[in-house]
């Protein structure tokens, strides 16, 4: 069977785990190793199952332990093509990745042990940002973390996906009414930055079908959202199109600070 579990998003580190019985992957490496390993073992889950990593970003919350667990593991790390060079640059990465980056073009599909997977760009601020298409032995997940705004691809892929992680980062009027710094709310709400949770609700509206079976929002900010107010506004999108969340589909926001749920694809 089939299991989803994020085991940190936000700001302070990006990471999910996918798998089955025989491997699994990890999406970005903001989390160390030792942390990654506990909250898969409190999970019944093992470290040692993982076989691939795929990476959206160079920012550093999804980046910062990829040369730790990369060495642990000494698994296929995949990257878009600038940010695989980037990382072969990064005095503190390149070391410990050594032999294990693999190029992944946009649009074009992968596989590695049975596992199909297509990345493609989506539009934010670090050096290329990709979001991933996964079909796992049947299951089919859309993977979105950091974008300013939604483009045809994601739409393509996201209307492909029956289970669904997408940024929702964070309420207008809490980041319009905060305290951060002019130049620092601009850098978040242009193109290049994050999706509000207006942007996420207009995305569930454009790619909802019958077969979506989860919705998970993840990328939360600390101070301009709360998991509430991102449900609220995902829940009456999803509504509004003749879903109904928590009936015939699930819907959460993945926590920041700690692992998720285990999510079993039934
Ligand atoms: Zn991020
Ligand atoms: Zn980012």
């Amino acid at each position: 069977m089939t299991r989803f579990v994020s085991l940190s998003s936000g700001s302070n580190g990006n990471c999910c785990y996918l798998g089955n019985e025989d491997c699994a992957l990890l999406l970005d490496a903001g989390l160390s190793g030792r942390a990654v390993k506990r909250r898969l073992e409190e999970n019944g889950l093992s470290i040692s199952n993982i076989k691939m990593i795929l990476v959206t970003h160079d920012h550093v919350d999804h980046i910062k332990c990829l040369g730790s667990i990369s060495e642990r593991l000494r698994v296929p790390v995949y990257a878009s093509p600038l940010v695989a060079m980037v990382l072969n640059r990064n005095k503190y990465i390149a070391p410990h990745v050594n032999g294990c980056i693999r190029v992944i073009r946009p649009e074009e599909c992968a596989e590695n042990l049975g596992v199909k997977f297509t990345c493609f760009e989506v539009p934010h601020d670090a050096t290329q940002t990709v979001g991933y298409y996964v079909d796992f032995f049947g299951d089919k997940f859309l993977f979105a973390t950091d974008l300013g705004e939604t483009n045809d691809e994601v739409l393509r892929f996201g209307s492909m996906a029956d289970h669904l992680m997408i940024e929702s980062n964070y309420d207008s009027e809490m980041l319009i009414d905060g305290n951060y710094p002019p130049v620092l709310k601009n850098r978040i709400m242009n193109r290049l930055g994050h999706l509000s949770n207006e942007q996420t609700a207009s995305f569930l509206k454009a790619v909802y079908h019958k077969g979506i079976r989860h919705v998970w929002l993840c990328h939360l900010s600390e101070n301009n959202n709360t998991p509430s107010k991102a449900l609220e506004s995902a829940f009456e999108a999803l509504s509004s199109v003749g879903a109904r969340p928590g009936e015939d589909m699930e819907l959460n926001c993945l926590p920041r600070c700690e692992a998720s749920a285990v999510y079993v694809m039934e």
